[in-house]
C-alpha cells in the first residue's frame, strides 16, 4: 500500500507498507528531517485508506474485525495472529492491549531520499550538458538556462525519487546550485584563458618582429644620430605619416637608441630566442589575467548581476520542486 505521511515540520515521507492485521503500521517511522516519531500519523493515514477501500465497515463496537482482514499482509509475520492477544513468552512487555506489538524495526530516514538525490544529479547533469553545448556552439552565455537546470533538477528528483519536504528541497537546491555555479565558474575561467594567444599567433608575431628587427639593424648599422633620423623618417612614411628629420629631437633619438635599437639588435642577433619571446608574451598575458581588471572581469562573468539572478532563480526552482510545490 502506497502511503504518504506529512510530518508537522513539513517533511513529506512516501513509502510502501503492508499494514498489520489490525490495520496499523508494521514499523515505526521517524521523520528524516526532524527525527520526530511519525508512526501515529502513519497509523492515521493507513486507517483512512483502509476505511476508504472498504466502505461497508460498520459496527465499530465489536472488537472482532473480519472486515479489516481484507488487507492483511500475505504472511511476513511469523506470529500467527488468530487471537488479538499476543503469545505471552514472545512479548516481554505488559501486552495487555488489544493490538499486537509492532516489529521493533525502526524506519529511520526517507527511503526515497537517495534516489531523489540521484534524480537531482541526473537532471542537473543533463541540463548542464545542454547548456555547455549551446555555449560552445554559439558563444553566448545562455544564463537563462540556469533556470532550466533548477527546474530539471527538481523535476528529476521528484520523478525518480518521489520524495518531498524541506530536507529534500535543500538537497535538490544544493545540487542545482552546485551545477549552476560550477558551470558559470568554469565558463568564466575558460573565457579568461581565451585572453592567451595560441602558439601559432605567437609564432607569427615573432616572425614579424624578427623581420622588422633585421631591417632596422640593416638600416641603422652604426646607430648614429644621422642613421636613426633617416630610419625614423622612412618608417613614418611607410606607416603613411609625415615626419621631417628636423623635427626629431635629441631625446627621441636617445629613446630610440636605448630601447628600439637595443631590442632590435638583440632579436636580430639571436640574443633573444623564440623561447624568450614566447616567455615574455606569456608573462604579459599572466599580468593581464591576474591584474585587478582581470579579476573583476572574472567575477563579473562568474557571478555578475544577471548570473546572480539566474543562480538564485534556478536554485529557488529546485527548492520549490523538492519541497513539493513545483
Ligand atoms: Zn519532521
Amino acid at each position: 500500500m502506497d502511503i504518504k505521511i506529512e510530518c508537522q515540520c513539513g517533511q513529506r515521507i512516501a513509502f510502501e507498507v503492508e499494514p498489520m492485521a489490525d490495520g496499523r503500521m508494521p514499523v515505526e517511522i521517524e521523520c528524516p528531517s526532524c527525527g520526530k516519531d511519525v508512526t501515529a500519523e502513519g497509523d492515521a493515514v493507513l486507517a483512512a485508506k483502509i476505511s476508504a477501500a472498504a466502505p461497508p465497515a460498520p459496527v465499530p463496537a465489536e472488537p472482532a474485525r473480519p472486515a479489516l482482514r481484507l488487507s492483511r499482509p500475505a504472511a511476513p509475520d511469523p506470529a500467527p495472529i488468530p487471537a488479538a492477544a499476543p503469545i505471552p513468552p514472545l512479548a516481554p512487555e505488559p501486552a495487555a492491549s488489544a493490538s499486537p506489538p509492532r516489529k521493533i524495526t525502526k524506519l529511520v530516514g526517507d527511503p526515497h531520499f537517495g534516489r531523489s538525490v540521484l534524480g537531482a544529479l541526473i537532471g542537473a547533469a543533463l541540463t548542464t550538458a545542454v547548456w555547455f553545448g549551446l555555449w560552445k556552439a554559439t558563444g553566448s552565455t545562455w544564463g537563462i538556462l540556469a533556470l532550466g537546470v533548477g527546474w530539471m533538477t527538481g523535476f528529476f528528483a521528484r520523478f525518480i525519487g518521489r520524495s518531498e519536504g524541506p530536507q529534500m528541497a535543500l538537497a535538490v537546491a544544493g545540487v542545482a546550485l552546485l551545477f549552476i555555479f560550477g558551470f558559470q565558474f568554469y565558463r568564466a575561467h575558460a573565457e579568461l584563458a581565451g585572453w592567451r594567444s595560441d602558439d601559432a599567433t605567437i609564432e607569427k608575431n615573432y616572425q614579424e618582429q624578427l623581420a622588422h628587427a633585421r631591417k632596422l639593424v640593416e638600416g641603422v648599422p652604426n646607430g648614429s644620430d644621422e642613421e636613426i633620423r633617416e630610419w625614423m623618417v622612412k618608417d613614418a612614411r611607410a606607416d603613411g605619416e609625415k615626419l621631417r628629420a628636423a623635427d626629431i629631437t635629441a631625446d627621441e633619438i636617445k629613446v630610440f637608441q636605448d630601447f628600439e635599437l637595443k631590442a632590435a639588435r638583440e632579436l636580430a642577433g639571436g640574443k633573444q630566442s623564440k623561447e624568450d619571446f614566447r616567455a615574455r608574451v606569456r608573462q604579459n598575458e599572466d599580468l593581464a589575467i591576474n591584474s585587478v581588471f582581470g579579476r573583476i572581469y572574472f567575477w563579473v562573468r562568474a557571478i555578475g548581476i544577471f548570473s546572480i539572478v539566474f543562480i538564485i532563480g534556478g536554485t529557488g526552482l529546485a527548492y520549490r520542486f523538492g519541497n513539493g510545490e513545483g
